[in-house]
């Protein structure tokens, strides 16, 4: 268990002022965006709630380990494919192709390697829902793939290295 005392907010800032620290006044998003901001996000989100716990991880899902396993997998939904579906979710204006990161040990609870390209399956935004809040198991954290399960199903899919 871990004890806090209360600091009022001049005397924060007065510590902060004599640090020589200037106030991080980024927003999660902004944070998420890069590496070291993805750091203290994590760290925040071991200290924070869960409802802001799961804000932080859904920022970190959208940042940049995420941008590259998508790329290296061409934003094909690995479930989707592992079952013989189109594995394009759909065409964004831009005429790129949209997918979601998931990480599958969450991030919000901050396990070594949850940050890994390795811990992150590419998912349409159907199967990312799904595999939050559906009938989906991870069976087998492998090296080199998962086994999962989804509606009974079980499928393997292979884990992408950065
Ligand atoms: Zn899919
Ligand atoms: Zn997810």
């Amino acid at each position: 268990m871990t004890s806090t005392i209360p600091i009022s907010r001049r005397a924060f800032s007065e510590v902060y002022h004599r640090a020589g620290l200037t106030r991080p006044n980024l927003t999660d998003e902004q944070k998420a965006a890069t590496i070291a901001g993805v750091r203290t996000l994590e760290l925040e989100a071991s200290k924070a709630d869960p409802t802001r716990k799961s804000r932080i991880s859904r920022h970190i899902e959208r940042g940049p380990i995420g941008q590259k396993v998508k790329e290296i997998r061409g934003c094909r939904c690995q479930i989707c494919e592992a079952l013989g579906s189109e594995p394009i979710a759909f065409l964004r204006r831009n005429g790129r192709p949209f997918a979601e990161a998931h990480h599958v040990q969450p991030v919000s609870l901050l396990m070594a390697g949850t940050l890994a390209g390795s811990n992150i399956m590419v998912l349409c935004p159907n199967h990312h829902r799904q595999a939050h809040l559906g009938n989906f198991e991870v069976l087998e954290d492998g090296r080199h793939q998962w086994r999962i399960s989804i509606d009974g199903r079980v499928l393997a899919l292979p884990k992408t290295a950065l």
